[in-house]
């Protein structure tokens, strides 16, 4: 990018390739996942996450993330990201030369015994050392904590909880926590809530937004952390995803909704609309079905009304 480009006030990090894919039966090819990253990042959007380091046992969606990423190199309009969620995952980050990474936990227990395979304060405990470890290999990191909007488990997560997992985070050094509804049970109000709290205690640290859009609030949702003073959201083309571990969940807010939202509203995403839907198009031919972004349809519709 140089300097006399227009740069966002706001990022929308794209999460198909990873929270979207993971959640298909059938299995993306290289090809196909590289094909996808380069409709995406030709439509302006300015980092993707491509995958996760998980064993390729659990989740096989996921196995090429490493080759994805070295096949992908070093971009300059667009940042390559993976999440990261134990030791072998960041060992295989290092490996591949990723340079961008979340690094998540549950804040539910039950969640993160599914998710993880390990009790909440184990997996806190053991990825704050890894946070140290990536930031001193020079990593660009992103804490993550997920269910702080509540639990499908569990039900309302305390917020002595969710404060408490930031705090282990930033002491180990993360200046951005992505704040994660998993379960998609946050609404504007609780939105506006922990984020006026996360402002309040941590005012130095950098505050993302992951929403999955499970109860149709995803919208509302994204537009109250806007109006509470967060730039930086995940959203997922076509809206794909869901959670493995949560019955009925569902993806990400859809990109190009979210795009247009902002776009409506004013706010300039960098991201070009009609480049962006023929991603969302890729994704549904390839999948043979029709996914709950709105506006893929809406131009469509457009186009044939002229
Ligand atoms: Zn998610």
């Amino acid at each position: 990018m140089t300097s006399n480009d227009t740069v966002p006030e706001l990022l929308l990090q794209d999460e198909a390739l990873r929270d979207g894919l993971q959640m298909e039966s059938r299995i993306f090819s290289l090809e196909e996942k590289l094909h996808l990253y380069r409709m995406l990042r030709n439509a302006g959007i300015k980092r993707i996450q491509v995958g996760s380091f998980v064993h390729p046992r659990i989740v096989p969606q996921m196995a090429d993330t490493d080759e994805l990423i070295r096949t992908i190199g070093r971009e300059d309009d667009c940042e390559v990201s993976a999440l990261i969620l134990n030791d072998k995952g960041l060992e295989r980050a290092l490996s591949c030369g990723v340079s961008h990474v979340s690094m998540s936990v549950s804040v539910s227990d039950t969640h993160s015994r599914k998710n993880a395979r390990r009790p909440a304060a184990e997996a806190l405990a053991s990825m704050t050392a890894l946070i140290r470890e990536a930031m001193t290999a020079g990593l660009d990191i992103r804490a993550g904590l997920q269910c702080v909007f509540g639990c499908v488990y569990e039900g309302r997560i305390a917020e002595s909880a969710v404060l408490n997992a930031a705090e282990k985070m930033i002491q180990s050094g993360a200046r951005e926590i992505n704040l994660a509804d998993t379960t998609g049970m946050a609404d504007p109000w609780s939105i506006r809530h922990l984020v006026a709290v996360f402002r309040r205690e941590y005012p130095d640290v950098l505050i993302s937004l992951h929403l999955h859009d499970t109860r149709g609030l995803g919208l509302a949702n994204i537009f109250s952390g806007y109006e509470s003073g967060v730039r930086s959201f995940d959203v997922c083309a076509g809206g794909l995803g869901g959670c493995p571990f949560v019955k009925g969940a569902a993806g990400n807010v859809p990109t190009e909704d979210a795009v247009n939202m902002f776009e409506s509203l004013g706010v300039p995403t960098g991201i070009d609309l009609a480049a962006l839907v023929e991603a969302v198009a890729f994704l549904e031919n390839t999948l043979e079905r029709t996914l709950p972004g709105r506006m893929r349809r809406v131009l469509a519709n457009q186009k044939t009304c002229t």
